[in-house]
């Protein structure tokens, strides 16, 4: 299959609908400036083969798909106990930055990719590096890549100063004790995390390990995290990946898919390929309206599916 084709086809289809439909994510100042217009996409197979096209290789704001990470690597270094004890892994069917459940249910966030269970991740994180989380976090990105990844320091500070919510849902959870380090600690890294600036093809490189088995994406002779670990994360960003459009992203793309109010989505096609699309304009769940019909089409297209 030729690969650079079927994007150049996605890219040159959707380019006269990019920016017409939805809404840049305007609660973080930093990001309500991006262009709507922009569109890109990008994708490596498990052999190494690439592929982009339109904004492809343009950096973003990857927001919530950094959950994915900041998720591999607490699994690469925790027991497994030590993780899920803290945090659940059912759908949430709530917004991605809903308080109403941890109430209910102790301050246990229902699964590691809304805020509320990536910030109790973070604490795990701050558990491990200490004072050195941030750069341990960039540290493990640029290794992924393959190449130098750091964090927008502008979006960064603008999350920092409006993430009313996050602060919100930090506190509660360290009311219940299920934060060990100070809030302002563990929400530093938060906000970093969600600030890491990357493009669809560094997506599509650092995610490679999910298409591979857990096998690092470029062959560096190292696990990342094991097959079955990599199995589990797929199964996770299925079921929980895209907030409470999980259920209709499975129907529609049929792939694991983790997205962020960025405007990017990162999807797996266990085995075969990771695929990554940036389209800033979001639909009312915090999803990007564009990238999520370009994933349509690719797998559409492509008839890549996990089912
Ligand atoms: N930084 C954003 C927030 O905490 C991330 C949310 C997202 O991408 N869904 O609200």
């Amino acid at each position: 299959m030729n690969f650079q084709t079927v994007l150049d086809d996605i890219a040159e289809a959707l380019a006269p609908e990019a920016g017409r439909e939805g809404e840049v994510a305007r609660y973080i100042p930093a990001l309500a400036r991006v262009d709507a217009r922009r569109f890109g996409i990008a994708l490596r197979t498990r052999e190494g083969e690439e592929a982009a096209a339109g904004d492809g290789r343009t950096p973003f704001s990857i927001q919530s798909i950094s959950k994915l990470f900041t998720l591999t690597l607490a699994m690469r270094h925790l027991p497994e106990a030590a993780l899920w004890e803290r945090i659940g892994r059912e759908p949430s069917g709530n917004p991605f930055n809903s308080l109403v459940q941890l109430e209910s249910e102790h301050g246990k966030p229902r699964n590691p990719f809304i805020n509320a269970g990536a910030i109790a991740v973070a604490d795990r994180i701050v558990s491990l590096y200490g004072g050195d989380a941030k750069g341990s976090l960039a540290g493990f990105m640029s290794h992924l890549a393959g190449e130098p990844v750091d964090f927008d320091r502008e979006v960064a500070a603008s999350e920092a100063s409006t993430g009313f919510r996050n602060v919100a849902l930090a506190n509660f959870m360290k009311s219940f004790g299920k934060l060990d380090h100070d809030v302002g600690a563990v929400l530093d890294l938060y906000f970093h995390q969600c600030a890491l600036s990357m493009s669809c093809l560094q997506l599509a490189r650092a995610a490679g390990y999910l298409c591979r088995d857990g096998v690092h994406p470029f062959d560096v002779g190292e696990n990342v995290v094991t097959e079955r670990q990599a199995r589990r994360i797929n199964a996770l960003m299925l079921t929980c990946g895209t907030y409470d459009a999980a259920g209709d992203f499975a129907f529609r793309i049929g792939l694991p898919c983790k997205s962020g109010v960025g405007g990017g989505i990162v999807a797996v096609v266990p085995d075969r390929l990771t695929l990554a699309v940036w389209s800033p304009a979001l639909d009312a769940t915090g999803n990007s309206l564009l990238g999520m019909k370009a994933l349509e089409m690719f797998a559409a297209r492509t008839g890549l599916s996990v089912f």
